[in-house]
């Protein structure tokens, strides 16, 4: 897979490792479980953006940007990793960040918001209610009229471009897993804004790799978020130069540990969360990634996997928002 015809900025520390959970493995049942390590990309604590803005940043820079928008949740992973990169780069950055109901003091001013002030992001806080997107195209028209040059980032960077990182991830991992003999391979991923599972899928693709590929919803229900990962696998595909049409039975999405929504916490999100902390020392974050994990239990539990097959659960960081809320998982 030829990726250097892409423009790149190098943010992120790589290849990630990939670490074997023998203690959570035990008690799951599940001897060949394996986490990597993308909580450990480096930059700005952490996290799954980093891949994608090496991409996002590296099409910035060619384009002559001199300011960077993107948007998010108010305690978006996204975001503060964006935060940090323009911090790098040496570019402005402006964050739109939409309020949600959830209102605590530490939900206001620490985790990721606390980062992304630290980073030198100028920040602008909306209602829960309003267009993030249209705000956003708001303040870029503005930043023009100014004499900037504004470069704008969707959501969580997930694009054809951002998805690029996570094709990249799939040969990164191909290689890790081929060093060990794996064979065959499952992996567990979050499943938000789409761009990881969608670049991974891809990435898999045009590799000719069998790899497995299970996301596990965060927000939306099984069939909105195949087909929006779908979309995104089959552009990234088509832009890799894979071969075409992308077989619709790579997208796989399990939705049942969603719980009430976004962000909001569910019983089993709090188990996998203690679960991995006591078992690995390893801190998942409470919006994703332990979602994610309390999903690859589920599953587990459910007699999913196999005892032969290779189970990488992707770590896609998010631990700064453990700080952000507190209470959440010591609350009932
Ligand atoms: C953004 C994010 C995800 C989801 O990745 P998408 O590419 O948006 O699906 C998962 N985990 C963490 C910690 C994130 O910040």
């Amino acid at each position: 897979m030829r990726l250097d015809r892409f423009p790149r900025a190098h943010l992120a520390q790589l290849p990630t490792p990939l670490e074997p959970m023998v203690r959570l493995g035990t008690q799951l049942g599940l001897p060949r479980l394996f986490v990597k390590r993308d909580d450990q990309t480096g930059l700005g604590l952490g996290g799954n953006k980093a891949r994608k803005l090496e991409f996002l940043l590296g099409e910035a820079l060619a384009q002559g940007a001199d300011t960077v928008l993107t948007v998010g949740a108010l305690q978006s992973n996204h975001a503060r990793q964006t935060a940090a990169a323009c911090a790098r780069l040496g570019l402005d950055c402006e964050l739109i960040l939409r309020r949600s109901r959830h209102a605590t003091e530490s939900y206001l001013h620490n985790g990721n918001i606390l980062l992304d002030r630290l980073f030198g992001a100028r920040l602008t806080i909306i209602d829960a209610e309003a267009d993030r997107d249209a705000a956003m195209m708001r303040r870029a028209a503005e930043l023009s009229q100014q004499g900037a040059r504004p470069y704008l980032i969707p959501a969580g960077g997930s694009c054809t471009t951002g998805d690029l990182g996570y094709a990249a991830c799939a040969q990164e991992l191909l290689q890790q897993t081929d060093a060990l003999d794996a064979s065959p391979v499952t992996i567990v991923v979050t499943t938000g804004s789409g761009g990881t599972h969608a670049g991974l899928v891809a990435g898999f693709h045009m590799l000719g790799a069998a790899v497995r590929v299970v996301g596990i919803a965060i927000e939306s229900t099984r069939a909105e978020q195949e087909a929006l990962v779908y979309g995104q696998a089959f552009e990234t595909a088509k832009v890799l130069g894979a071969p075409l049409p992308l077989p619709r039975e790579r997208v796989t999405v399990f939705d049942e540990y969603v719980g009430p929504g976004y962000a909001k916490p569910t019983q089993a999100m709090r188990e996998a969360v203690a679960l991995v902390g006591g078992c690995e020392g390893l801190a998942l974050d409470p919006v994703y990634t332990g979602k994610a994990m309390s999903g690859l239990i589920g599953l587990g539990r459910g007699g999913f996997f196999s005892t032969e097959e290779t189970i990488v659960f992707l770590h896609t960081g998010g631990a700064p928002a453990l700080f952000a809320y507190p209470e959440t998982l010591t609350e009932n």
